[in-house]
C-alpha cells in the first residue's frame, strides 16, 4: 500500500517519561507505516523547556496558532521534586497553562467508550463532555506568604491612574494571600467555544459557578453565559432542541452524578481540572479520556487527559515493559490528523484517522487491553498485554482493515 500523503503538517509537540516513550513507539508502529507524517516538531521535555528558558514552550504556541492543528504528549509541570532531579535552571511554569494562555481556548474532554468497560456511574449511558475554561483564576495566581499580622489589600491601579482599593483582611497572624482574575474577552470566548460545540455536537450545555457566595467574581460568569446565550444562541438552540441550563456548581456536581450524561458541562478551570478527572476515572480509566484545546478562532490542539506516567517510568527505567494505556495518546494523533485531513480536504487521511480509533477499539472489544482496563473489563480480558504488545495487536487490526477494505 503507497503511504497517505499529507498536505500540510500539524505541529508536534513531544513530552516527557512514560508518555514520551510511547509517544515514539505510536509514531513508528501505528503512524509511519501508513502515513507520510508531516510535522512540524518540538521538543516540550523537561530539560529543553529549562534549557531554553521556555522559549520553545512559546514558539510551540505559535506554531500550532500558524498551522491551526497540533498534537501534544503529556509533559512535566516542574516543582521543587522535579528541580532537583533534572538539574533545572529554574521552576518553569505549566506548558499546559502556557499554551491555553496563548491559544485563549476551551478544553473540551470526551471519553472514549468500548462495549466491555462499564463505568462505575451505572445511570451514565452517554459520554459526558466537559468544557474546561483554559485561562486565568489560579492557574495564573499571584500568592504570597506574610509573616505576621497586617494588612491586605487589593489595589487596582487604571490605566488613567485611578486607584481601586479593597480591603481582604486584617491579618491577625501569618498565613497566606492570593490574587487571581479573569478577564471578560476570555470568559467571552470560552462562552462562545462552549455554545458551538454544544451546537456543532446537538448537546445540551450546563454551566454552574458559585456565585452565591463569589458574587462578583463567579456573578461575571454567570452573567456572560446569560448574554452571549440569549444574544447570539438562544433562536439557534431552540431550533436544535437543545437547551442552556445554569446552576449552582454544588447542585450541578450532584445532578451529574444522578444524569444520564451526554451533555457538555461547561467548567471554570478549577472545576474542569477536577471534575474531569471524575469524570474519566468514573468512565474507566484516565487513559481513556480525549482532550482537544479549542481557540475561539477555529485553531484546535489534541492531547491526551493524562500526565507522564511517572511511576510506570520509574519502573520502565528498570527494565521493566510496563502495562500503560497509550488510547489517549493513539486518540491525540486521530484527533489532530483528522482535523490536518478536514481543514486539507484531505479525505484518504482523515479514514485513517478513523481506522486507527475503530483498530484501536476493537482490540479491546476482543478481550486484548493494558493492564487499567482489565482491572474492570466485563467479559474478563482474554490477555492482559503490555503497551508494546498491546500497540502489536492495533497494528495487525489497522493492516487487517485495509486487506479486508
Ligand atoms: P498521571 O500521569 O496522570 O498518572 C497518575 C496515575 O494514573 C498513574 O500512576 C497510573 O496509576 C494512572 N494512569 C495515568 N495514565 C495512565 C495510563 N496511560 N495508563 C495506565 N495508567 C495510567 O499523573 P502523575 O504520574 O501523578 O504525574 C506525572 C507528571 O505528569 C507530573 O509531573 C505532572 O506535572 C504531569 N501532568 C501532565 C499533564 C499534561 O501534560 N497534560 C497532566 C497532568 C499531569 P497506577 O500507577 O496506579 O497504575
Ligand atoms: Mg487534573
Amino acid at each position: 500500500m503507497a503511504k497517505i500523503q499529507m498536505k500540510n503538517a500539524v505541529a508536534e509537540l513531544d513530552g516527557d517519561e512514560m508518555t514520551r516513550v510511547l509517544w515514539s513507539v505510536i509514531k513508528e508502529k501505528l503512524l509511519e507505516p501508513f502515513v507520510e507524517l508531516k510535522t512540524e516538531y518540538y521538543d516540550l521535555g523537561l530539560k529543553a523547556r529549562d534549557d531554553s528558558d521556555d522559549a520553545v514552550t512559546y514558539e510551540a504556541a505559535a506554531a500550532i496558532k500558524r498551522l491551526g492543528v497540533g498534537v501534544k504528549c503529556a509533559t512535566i509541570t516542574s516543582n521543587a521534586a522535579r528541580m532537583q532531579e533534572y538539574s533545572l535552571k529554574h521552576l518553569t511554569p505549566s506548558p499546559n497553562g502556557i499554551i491555553r494562555a496563548e491559544l485563549d481556548g476551551t478544553v473540551f474532554r470526551t471519553p472514549v467508550l468500548v462495549s466491555n468497560i462499564h463505568g462505575s456511574v451505572s445511570c451514565w449511558k452517554k459520554p459526558l463532555v466537559l468544557g474546561r475554561h483554559a485561562y486565568g483564576d489560579v492557574y495564573k495566581n499571584c500568592e504570597l506568604s506574610v509573616p505576621g499580622p497586617g494588612k491586605a489589600e487589593l489595589v487596582f491601579t487604571g490605566a488613567d491612574g485611578t486607584e481601586l482599593r479593597k480591603t481582604i483582611m486584617e491579618m491577625p497572624g501569618a498565613g497566606i494571600i492570593q490574587g487571581i482574575h479573569n478577564t471578560d474577552k476570555s470568559i467571552e470566548s470560552f462562552a462562545r467555544s462552549c455554545f458551538l460545540y454544544g451546537l456543532s455536537e446537538k448537546l445540551d450545555v450546563w454551566f454552574a459557578t458559585k456565585d452565591t457566595i463569589s458574587k462578583t467574581y463567579d456573578g461575571r460568569f454567570k452573567e456572560i453565559f446569560q448574554r452571549i446565550y440569549d444574544t447570539e444562541f438562544k433562536e439557534r438552540y431552540k431550533n436544535a432542541g437543545i437547551t442552556y441550563f445554569y446552576t449552582l456548581i454544588d447542585d450541578a456536581v450532584a445532578r451529574v452524578m444522578r444524569s444520564e450524561g451526554g451533555f457538555l458541562w461547561a467548567c471554570k478551570n478549577y472545576d474542569g481540572d477536577v471534575m474531569s478527572d471524575m469524570v474519566a476515572s468514573a468512565c474507566g480509566s484516565l487513559a481513556m479520556m480525549t482532550s482537544v484545546l479549542v481557540s475561539p478562532d477555529g485553531v484546535f490542539e489534541y492531547e491526551a487527559a493524562h500526565g507522564t506516567v511517572q511511576r510506570h517510568y520509574y519502573r520502565y527505567l528498570k527494565g521493566e515493559k510496563t502495562s500503560t494505556n497509550p488510547v489517549a495518546l493513539i486518540f491525540a494523533w486521530t484527533g489532530a490528523l483528522a482535523k490536518r485531513a478536514e481543514l486539507d480536504g484531505t479525505a484518504e487521511l482523515g479514514a485513517f484517522a478513523r481506522r486507527l480509533e475503530q483498530a484501536t477499539l476493537k482490540t479491546i472489544e476482543d478481550g486484548f487491553m493494558t493492564g487499567d482496563l482489565a482491572r474492570i473489563a466485563e467479559p474478563p480480558a482474554k490477555q492482559v498485554l503490555d503497551s508494546w504488545e498491546f500497540i502489536e495487536e492495533i497494528a495487525r487490526r489497522l493492516e487487517a482493515s485495509y486487506k479486508t477494505a
